[in-house]
């Protein structure tokens, strides 16, 4: 069976959803807001990992969040000067793509106001333009590259600017009573995030040097309760066949829910829901002509999201969830008590999907797999993110013996394009997809 034929095949593309283009516009409004942040007197506070940016927000600090940054520049190609830069000070290859871009900021930020004092750069290049922190918070579940990436920024700015770290402790899931939100440990876990997070306010409020203003809090806790409960509702209209939106809607999708200004977020999302719906009843599918349903497991290559998209559109094959999109980011919002949220806060810090031992982050995946009815798994090992690919032969074994689809697996990264091979890709998905079809077959007889 030939999949990758070529003409008219190669002039598909995928259907995105019109919506997402918003969340464009929302971005750049962001990091021109961001960028302007020192010139109206705001305090900045950098962070990574969890989205503590209400918290901030509520407090008018201006939020830098560093995998943003990094991704924004891998977004626009624009992250190379930045790499370059960090290898320059010291920096691995080898070192998650997300820190090494920022880290390479970092420098550059320095270097503007140190060594080249006075200097004036480039206007397009974005790697000087981060405001420096005033402060800086870490909150990284799991991964300790996350943890310490906050420690290095410190240090490139001299161990001058005060720090805070809140540790999101593994969920272990080893007692007889341990679940996904559930058991002893969780309770337990969520009480010691939850107690951490009230000492973090006490450290803005140090910072700003104002009482914390909690009922701000409430009411953008309250607009991301709704925003997230939009899109969970938009994301599983997606078992519809065809899936209207795909795995790659959700990506352009996760900037908003996950570290934009909360005004507009939920507009946002009853956009976005609002399209969904009308395509499921459109019949209208995120590829043109979905064939095949595919799971992605890993994170996203921020330099390739409209270019997979449109790959996979042109070999039928929808991407209809993924572990990246599907489990984070405000993934339980019921657990979010407006009037009291930091509690639910914690607790959907604790839910990343990097943060569950093996047992349940695969029942998870697998219960996503089934819901979606997927014929088979993408998986992307991306070389610098060791958080995420450690399970993934795990996940992979599992899909086989549980569900019984194929999976294919390929290499590439989070911001760094060089690790991502075309042929490999290409190569492994259609021998996938020709064992779907070869299933199909045995099915069918
Ligand atoms: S290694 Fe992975 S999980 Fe860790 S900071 Fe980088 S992207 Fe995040």
């Amino acid at each position: 069976m030939n999949i990758a034929v070529k003409s008219p095949f190669e002039e598909k593309k995928a259907n995105k959803l019109q919506s997402t283009r918003i969340a464009g516009k929302l971005v750049n409004d962001y990091w021109e807001m961001v960028w302007r942040a020192k010139e109206e007197g705001k305090l900045v506070c950098w962070y990574e990992g969890s989205a503590i940016n209400p918290f901030l927000e509520a407090a008018d600090i201006c939020w830098v969040h560093g995998e943003a940054y990094s991704a924004m520049l891998a977004a626009r190609h624009q992250e190379g000067t930045a790499q370059r830069v960090a290898e320059e000070r010291g920096y691995m290859r080898e070192l998650c793509s997300y820190a090494r871009t920022h880290l390479g900021c970092a420098v550059s930020n320095q270097r503007l106001r140190g060594d080249n004092a006075g200097a004036t750069p480039d206007d397009d290049d974005l790697t000087w333009k981060l405001p420096p922190p005033d402060m800086i918070i870490s909150a990284y579940a799991y991964c300790s590259t996350g943890q310490q990436w906050d420690e290095m920024t410190s240090r490139v700015f001299g161990k001058k600017i005060p720090i805070f770290n809140v540790s999101l402790p593994w969920i272990w899931g080893s007692k007889p009573d341990a679940g996904y939100l559930r058991g002893q440990e969780w309770e337990e876990t969520s009480t010691y995030v939850e107690r951490q997070l009230f000492d973090m306010v006490k450290f803005i409020e140090e910072r700003t040097g104002k009482p914390y203003p909690w009922d701000r809090l409430y009411s953008m806790m309250a607009d991301i309760r709704r925003a997230s409960e939009l899109r969970l509702e938009a994301m599983e209209l997606c078992t519809a066949q065809p899936a209207p939106a795909s795995f790659f809607d959700w990506v352009v999708s996760i900037a908003p829910i996950n570290n934009l200004p909360v005004a507009g977020v939920k507009d946002y999302f009853e956009t976005v829901l609002a399209e969904v719906k009308q395509r499921v009843k459109d019949g209208e599918g995120a590829v043109p002509d979905e064939k095949y349903r595919l799971f992605f497991d890993g994170i996203m290559n921020w330099n390739k999201v409209g270019w997979l998209a449109n790959k996979f559109a042109k070999w039928d094959a929808s991407v209809v969830a993924g572990r990246y999109t599907h489990m984070a980011f405000w993934q339980e919002p019921s657990l979010i008590d407006p009037n009291a949220p930091v509690r639910g806060m914690a607790q959907n810090y604790l839910i990343c999907p990097n943060n569950h031992a093996a047992p349940i982050l695969i029942d998870l995946i697998m219960g996503l797999c089934r819901k979606f009815k997927v014929d088979g798994m993408v998986i992307h090992a991306s070389r610098t993110c060791r958080a995420f690919t450690n399970p993934q032969f795990m996940i992979a074994d599992t899909a086989h013996k549980q569900l019984g689809i194929p999976t294919s697996m390929f290499e590439g990264d989070v911001t760094d394009e060089s690790f991502y091979k075309d042929e490999l890709l290409n190569s492994r998905v259609e021998a996938m997809l020709e064992a779907i079809e070869h299933r199909r077959m045995v099915h069918a007889a």
